[in-house]
């Protein structure tokens, strides 16, 4: 692995890459940035959002660019506004040791005579949404016949968001000696057309397989009926109280409608489409940046420029009209290093839409079951215990209050004292899950055992569960981690309580063994124990989905009388999911269920 500076980058860029905690290149980075130096040939790049692609073109653009001359030496097309101002100002951090280098951003929605003011102070780099760029070209604002480098940036969303012809009449307006950089992260024919048309024998490089997902995205399906859609979405929200996620729906109106829902039901949520104004957009974008909202309903379009790396899940309320959509949904999660999950509701009907998806992606979804209500319970009260555990305590605060609130106390044993703060905060969360029905559609059930290939997958029992901080996608990870071969399979995943299963292609079996016995790994800190076990299940063959809650895993009971004696739950994953809004701490003290069990209403009601 090279550092920037061997890849050709000089001490001022680097520098400016060491304050951004940029500490190694990524592989787009490390394949584009050599390449585009050293040579003027045309450049198509698969890139994912996440890759580090904005560092990729830009960074020897800067290298290579006369910050002497004050012409337009590099326009950059991106699809949307957000995208656009978020390149720009990547690029503005990228040289704030070069001196004389000046960007410009120009897009519609704002000033058009700003933008002419900023254009004509003269500036080297130029980045622009294609319709806004068009308009500066005709009004002359915009000169770009001295143009080295036009980047073509998310070159397939620009095309399906209709920009053809502006990417013409930028093309056109370009001279031909310039050296064409195009990003995408799908190849459909559309954008195969411009790259045949407007580019001369382009060296391809890529970031993973064409059009594949990243390696750090698992992807789940729930089965859900369109009437336990929104209910199953709110199970998925209130089994993850760090969840920090982006709804993504294929309507304004649905985007609206799911955003609203959510809000009336307290969660900290909040909606981006295309109907509201560039400054609601823009607020709810840095809102959500900053974490203040934990859950953004959003249109494909909407959420594009959004440039957030830690999304824990992307959540495809409904799959996306187009399926390669799918690939820049899921691409919003596991970026940067980070791992993520990508879940999809289906119905019935919508199920078949799976397979290209997987073919796609190249990786198979995990079928997993809408969480019961205890699931829920269980997780929510593992989460309250950990924060207890992980709680700084601000002596100088607390001190005067404290020989009081240990007065009032006294009479109390440690014991009584947990169960009462358990029960204070758990209470009506328990009694409103308590009658939760399965909200797995039970019809679909025989349709997805179809899908499953028993035969061909070999059932191994693993001794770490959820309460190990386990889940699919960490699971996914380690089994990657002990390189048992290329591309193998991996089938249903129960992960329980203390302990879970995974399947894996037969003809891995041995690989399988053999790997996880000769490496040892460890899971936090924990000793990992991989055996194969008998593939009947109980209840009558589940699949992929969770073992019903219940004594063998450790019951609710069980767990919290478990929890004073191991000590052991003090793992947290994000401590900024933690903030939350005003509106959340007021109205959501529990994030949960159906209104059917009628716990969440009342207790607002209460406060
Ligand atoms: P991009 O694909 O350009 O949108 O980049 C995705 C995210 O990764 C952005 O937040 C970048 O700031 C970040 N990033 C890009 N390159 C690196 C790198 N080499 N090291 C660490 N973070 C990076």
């Amino acid at each position: 692995m090279s550092t920037f500076l061997e890849l050709g980058l000089k001490e001022p860029i680097n520098k400016a890459l060491t304050d951004l905690g940029y500490e190694k290149p990524t592989v787009i980075q490390e394949k584009a940035i050599p390449q585009i130096i050293a040579s003027t040939d045309d450049l198509k790049a698969f890139a994912q959002t996440g890759t580090g692609k904005t560092a990729a073109f830009s960074l020897p653009i800067l290298e290579l660019l006369d910050p002497n001359n004050s012409n337009v030496q590099a326009i950059i097309l991106s699809p949307t506004r957000e995208l656009a101002v978020q390149i720009g100002n990547n690029i503005k951090d990228f040289c704030k040791y070069l001196k004389g280098v000046k960007v410009t951003t120009v897009y519609g929605g704002s000033s058009m005579e700003d933008q002419i003011r900023s254009l004509k102070k003269g500036s080297q780099i130029v980045v622009g949404t294609p319709g806004r760029t068009v308009d500066l070209i005709n009004r002359k604002a915009l000169k770009l016949g001295n143009v080295q480098w036009l980047v073509l940036d998310e070159a397939d969303e620009m095309l399906n968001m209709g920009f053809k012809e502006e990417l013409d009449n930028v093309l056109d307006a370009t001279p031909e000696t310039k050296q064409t950089l195009l990003f995408s992260a799908t190849f459909p024919r559309e954008v195969e057309a411009i790259a045949r048309n407007y580019m001369t024998k382009p060296v391809e490089i890529t970031s993973g397989e064409k059009n594949q997902g990243s390696d750090n995205v698992s992807h789940e399906y729930y089965s859900v009926t369109e009437r336990t859609r929104y209910p199953a979405l709110k199970r998925i929200a209130d089994l993850n109280p760090d969840i920090y996620a982006i709804i993504f729906c294929r309507t304004r109106r649905e985007t609206q409608e799911v955003a609203d829902n959510l809000i009336k039901d307290g969660y900290n949520a909040d909606s981006l489409h295309g109907d509201l104004s560039q400054a609601q957009r823009d607020s709810v974008m840095g809102k959500f940046r900053k974490k203040t909202i934990q859950i953004l309903v959003a249109t494909d379009v909407a959420a594009r420029g959004l440039d957030v790396n830690n999304l824990t899940h992307v959540i495809n309320h409904k799959l996306p009209d187009q399926i390669e959509n799918y690939n820049h949904r899921s691409g919003r999660t596991g970026r940067a290093g980070n791992k993520g999950i990508s879940i999809v509701l289906v119905n019935g009907k919508e199920k078949g839409r799976l397979r290209p998806i997987e073919r796609i992606i190249k990786k198979k979804f995990i079928e997993t079951k809408v969480p019961s209500g205890k699931e829920i319970c269980q997780n929510q009260l593992m989460h309250l215990i950990d924060k207890v555990h992980n709680i700084e305590v601000n002596d100088s605060q607390i001190n005067e209050f404290l020989p009081s609130i240990y007065e009032k106390l006294e009479d109390l044993s440690r014991e009584e004292l947990i169960q009462k703060f358990v029960s204070l905060e758990f209470n009506q969360f328990l009694s409103y899950y308590e009658n939760a029905q399965d909200l797995n559609d039970l019809s679909s059930r025989s349709n997805s055992r179809a899908r499953a290939t028993d035969e061909n997958m070999t059932r191994f029992f693993i001794n770490i569960g959820r309460k190990d901080s386990l889940n699919p996608a960490k699971l996914i990870g380690l089994i990657n981690d002990q390189r048992i071969g290329d591309k193998i399979e991996i089938g249903a995943i129960d992960i329980l309580d203390t302990f879970s299963f995974f399947e894996i292609d037969k003809n891995f079996e041995e690989k399988t063994l053999e790997a996880f016995s000769s490496n040892q790994p460890d899971f936090d800190g924990r000793s990992v124990n991989v055996e194969i076990t008998k593939k009947e299940r109980s209840g009558g063959g589940r699949r992929g989905g969770r073992k019903p809650f219940g004594k063998k895993d450790g019951g609710f009971g069980r767990r919290r009388s478990n929890e004073g004696g191991s000590g052991s739950s003090s793992r947290r994953r994000d401590e900024g999911g933690g903030r939350r809004s005003e509106r959340r701490s007021s109205d959501r003290p529990k994030n949960s269920g159906d209104r059917k069990s009628g716990g969440f209403g009342r207790r607002r009601r209460e406060r």
